[in-house]
């Protein structure tokens, strides 16, 4: 009797361990907190067929290596009692920055072989909001969502008028060329072929969305979530997905919860994924862990919407759930470190 279960033990550990696409409750969610912490900050770096087998040991490490560089820049702020807005603006500036991430440098090319890049910020204090749609050049888009936040009577900007604006508020522009990158020019150039040869499904099978987010619960007790992306590969008439759309991908209340998601755009503004997270657990008394599974294994998965999210509640609960094989991820809090990219958490 014991051999046997000695053997099933062992079967299911060889399991778990060979299958990067798990997705149990401890591969997404962070321990509960007993006591609310100081401050808590969450990030994800997008989700998307990222397994062990399809990534070198140095991309692997690059992306570990950017992913607590990222971490720190937020840590950092909240630890010296800064702001959640200013963590998520200074962590979402530095991975826009880095080529790994489709936002910002690295934004993904549309059809017509223009980066279009989109942003959004959520306060959870006061539930004001700013988003970016389109823009192609200013060089931080989530600087853009966050004045549009806190210096225009809007919530949505777009096109030429985002860029604008995002000018007389004296951000940083680029030429459009400093958005290029040579993986993302080949990942339309197969995008591209799959679709002439017809073979293509709407996303190809290699896909790894890559938008950026982060969620952060400063001393103060304020949420804030941001959203940085530079949209799906091939993209085309002037589409936005979720992350520019505030209840879509993007959403705050410190009242419940802060939430950023990446994935397939069009199924998280259909299923309002960000406003359903807060309204889970407002309206029905879920924890953000429960909401967030629910959401993305049971609503979008049955829905074909691939994807996932990171959510940070009031009291700095973490929940990192998602429903591709991986997902860039990490999250911080006094004392704890969590950095993971396949279906599994590691501590560094
Ligand atoms: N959600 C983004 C979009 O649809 C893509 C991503 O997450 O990478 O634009």
């Amino acid at each position: 009797m014991n051999r046997i279960l000695i053997v099933l033990m062992a079967l299911s550990a060889a399991f778990c361990s060979k299958n990067p696409t798990s997705d149990s409750d401890t591969v997404a969610t962070a321990e509960a907190v007993a006591e609310k912490p100081a401050y808590a900050i969450v990030i994800h770096g997008g989700a998307g067929t990222i397994l062990p087998e399809n990534i070198t040991g140095e991309q692997e490490a690059a992306y570990r290596e950017a992913l607590n560089a990222a971490l720190t820049i937020g840590e950092d702020i909240l630890k010296d009692g800064g702001s959640s807005r200013d963590a998520v603006e200074q962590t979402i500036i530095f991975l826009e920055n880095s080529p790994l991430f489709n936002a910002g440098k690295g934004a993904v090319f549309t059809s017509d072989g223009h980066n279009e890049l989109d942003a959004s910020m959520m306060d959870g204090a006061t539930r004001n909001a700013g988003a970016v749609g389109g823009l192609r050049h200013v060089k931080n888009p989530i600087q853009a969502a966050r004045a549009v936040l806190e210096h225009s009577k809007h919530v949505l900007l777009t096109g030429e008028g985002a860029e604008t604006f995002a000018r007389q508020q004296g951000l940083d522009t680029v030429p459009a060329d400093y958005f290029y990158t040579d993986s993302r020019w080949k990942a339309l150039e197969r995008a591209r072929a799959a679709e002439a040869s017809k073979t293509g499904a709407l996303l190809p099978v290699d896909y790894k969305y890559g938008t950026v987010g982060c969620v952060a619960l400063d001393q103060q007790g304020h949420i804030t979530a941001g959203t940085s992306t530079g949209g799906m590969t091939n993209k085309r008439f002037g589409r936005f997905g979720d992350v520019p759309v505030i209840g879509a991908g993007t959403y705050a209340d410190d009242s419940t919860c802060g939430v950023s998601c990446t994935g397939h755009g069009e199924y998280f503004i259909r299923y309002a994924v960000g406003h359903d997270m807060t309204a889970l657990m407002a309206y029905k008394g879920w924890s953000v862990e429960e909401a967030g599974q629910h959401i993305i294994h049971e609503k979008l998965k049955a829905a074909g919407g691939a994807g996932g999210l990171i959510a940070l509640d009031k009291n700095g609960n973490i929940t990192m759930p998602f429903n591709t094989p991986g997902m860039y991820r990490g999250y911080a809090r006094p004392g704890e470190r969590v950095v993971g990219l396949f279906g599994e958490t590691e501590n560094r």
